[in-house]
């Protein structure tokens, strides 16, 4: 089964999640005719690094076996580009660069050595001219975002009355997936990363605890609303712990898409059959009365909504769980009062 990435449109982008599981021990491992570590600091400036910007291209420390090199390589590479292009002096640290997100996400407990297309880098100074250079030299990068605002400051929405704040994807593709791992088994989540939070993971997430531990207090086999998706984990993840009936919900256009999108990358080890009752291209950014976008059958019965959270307690008659995950410093309170009356138990995550 192929899945056409929603972004870019490639037939690469998106590989099925029992696919990654399979490989995603090796994607990222040195082979026996690797270099060494480099041993590069993050605060290493590049004059000490290399003697000249003319002496890093894209064959530099490259391993002639499997053709992958080490991520810190790869971040001077693009390092190397930025200060050709007068965006920063040689006196800049690999830190300068920006975040580097490798494209399927997991615990490594190495550094990571990078084939093609294997980096999103976020990055603080850059401009649309040198992403570009950095996406065809930089065999490594698959694309380049920029930040914008303070690192704190949440992406998407905090509520159906607020702005969409978002980062810009200057070059490429920004579409990547991270692995959550959780007592009742694997997901890969894909994600548009310049329109969703970033979180990083940290082996199991708090959110995985809270999860599971509903689990043992039998919380999580009825009906559950994961009623803020985003790219859908925890709605995703009640499914695998067997919940009868899952709904998922989020006000934010692109969060919904990434969860349609997640529901297909993760069919197979979901058990579940996609049906779409809505075209997504028809529905505003951010979402006013509730609009079932999709449903999907097997293992459990399963819907998404694209609707403004406090309305969607209208449209769901009854629920046993309502999840809301809602960005820190978002008042819930309202959320909590609209779904006491439908809602078994409302839990802010
Ligand atoms: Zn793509
Ligand atoms: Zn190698």
């Amino acid at each position: 089964m192929t899945i056409i990435c929603p972004r870019c449109g490639s037939r690469d982008c998106i590989i099925p999640a029992e696919l990654v599981f399979e490989s995603a021990y090796m994607m990222y491992a040195a082979c026996p005719s690797c270099m060494a570590d480099p041993g590069v600091g993050k605060q290493t400036p590049f004059n000490r690094l290399f003697d000249s910007i003319d002496d890093i291209d894209g064959g530099t420390m490259r391993c002639h076996s499997c053709e992958k090199r080490h991520l810190d390589i790869v971040v001077a590479h693009a390092l190397c580009i930025l200060i050709r292009e007068g965006l920063c002096d040689v006196q800049a640290t690999l830190s300068h660069v920006g975040t580097p997100m490798i494209t399927i996400g997991y615990q490594i407990p190495f550094s990571p050595r990078l084939g093609r297309d294997t980096l999103i880098l976020i990055m603080n100074t850059v401009d649309k001219k040198t992403a570009e250079m950095i996406i065809s030299e930089v065999p490594e990068v698959k694309g380049v975002i920029q930040r914008k605002g303070s690192l704190k400051q949440p992406i998407g929405i905090l509520d159906t009355g607020s702005r969409p704040h978002t980062y810009n994807l200057l070059a490429g593709c920004d579409l990547r997936g991270d692995i959550v791992s959780s007592a009742f088994g694997e997901l890969c989540i894909y994600k548009t990363q310049s329109d969703t939070h970033i979180e990083f993971s940290r082996g199991k997430s708090d959110k995985m605890q809270v999860l599971e531990s509903l689990y043992y207090q039998r919380k999580l086999s009825g009906i559950v609303v994961d009623a803020c998706c985003g790219a859908g984990t925890l709605g995703l993840v009640s499914v695998l712990a067997g919940a009868r009936e899952v709904v998922l919900n989020d006000a934010f256009l692109p969060a919904v898409k990434n969860t349609i999108l997640n529901i297909r990358a993760n069919s197979s080890v979901l058990g579940l059959e996609l049906e779409m009752h809505t075209d997504l291209s028809e529905l505003p950014v951010v979402a006013g009365a509730p609009v079932l976008v999709a449903t999907a059958h097997g293992s459990c019965d399963l819907s998404v909504y694209h609707g403004d959270l406090a309305s969607l307690a209208a449209v769901v008659d009854q629920c046993d769980l309502c999840l809301i995950d809602a960005f820190i410093g978002v008042p819930t309170a309202g959320f909590v009062e609209a779904w006491k009356d439908t809602a078994g138990v409302v839990v802010t995550i």
